[in-house]
């Protein structure tokens, strides 16, 4: 089955194509919103050409590129391996960042989806050490075992964890060279040890105040409903 652009009649995808959208997450189908014009296709003779969808369940614009197959005097016909410009995000909860602390995460995964190793590197070591920075003495310490939790948790051979634990503790010189292997660990690692030093942490601190406030309440029904009010 092709896409096909007509000269009367338009743009035609006999079949809907259903994806995992960059921007929500769901599966969802790609609707057309812009899509070339025949004349422009004829006049031009692109090998590629870009259509803009719309996500079907949150609207936003999901960009792909294909190739032309034919220029037809009737219609053009169009590849129906459409490859989407926007990879799906690295998901993490910045919310519970200090503010340069997120922006610093957000470039490093974006660095990631990007499939740049060797920036991701680069940017891991500077997350790394505002993060470090940011929490108490004890920190370096702790994210050394975490990370070597991890690793034995992962079963990465001592090589690859050498590599690993130069990029995120190393001190001095760049970052080794990365790999897209040894990358799809580091991320891994990474977001593990953000996620711990502090999204685990708030919650669970916000999660001991709320039992000890109902704690202190005498306990019964009553009063969990009207401490609930008052916390609202
Ligand atoms: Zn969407």
């Amino acid at each position: 089955m092709s896409i096909y652009v007509n000269k009367n009649g338009g743009f035609e995808q006999p079949e809907t194509v259903v994806r995992e959208c960059p921007h929500c997450g769901a599966q969802a189908q790609l609707v057309p919103v812009a899509t070339p014009s025949y004349e422009a296709l004829i006049e031009a003779k692109p090998r590629h050409v870009g259509i803009v969808y719309r996500c079907a369940a949150c609207n936003e614009p999901r960009f792909v590129r294909t190739a032309v197959r034919t220029l037809g005097p009737e219609r053009v016909e169009l590849a129906t391996n459409l490859v989407e410009i926007e990879r799906p995000h690295e998901r993490f909860q910045y919310g519970y960042l200090p503010e340069p602390i997120e922006r610093a995460l957000r470039e490093t995964l974006q660095c990631y989806t990007a499939g740049l190793h060797n920036a991701f590197a680069s940017m891991v070591r500077r997350t790394v050490r505002a993060a470090l920075k940011n929490l108490d003495a004890n920190a370096p310490r702790q994210w050394r075992e975490l990370t070597a939790d991890v690793l034995r948790v992962g079963e990465v051979d001592a090589a690859t964890a050498d590599v690993v634990e130069t990029v995120l503790f190393g001190m001095g010189e760049d970052p080794p060279e990365l790999d897209a292997d040894v990358a799809a660990i580091l991320i891994e690692v990474v977001k593990d040890l953000l996620y711990q030093g502090y999204v685990r942490t708030a919650k669970l601190k916000a999660a001991i105040r709320m039992r000890r406030f109902f704690a202190g309440e005498s306990g019964n029904v009553t009063s969990i409903d009207r401490g609930r009010r008052e916390l609202a």
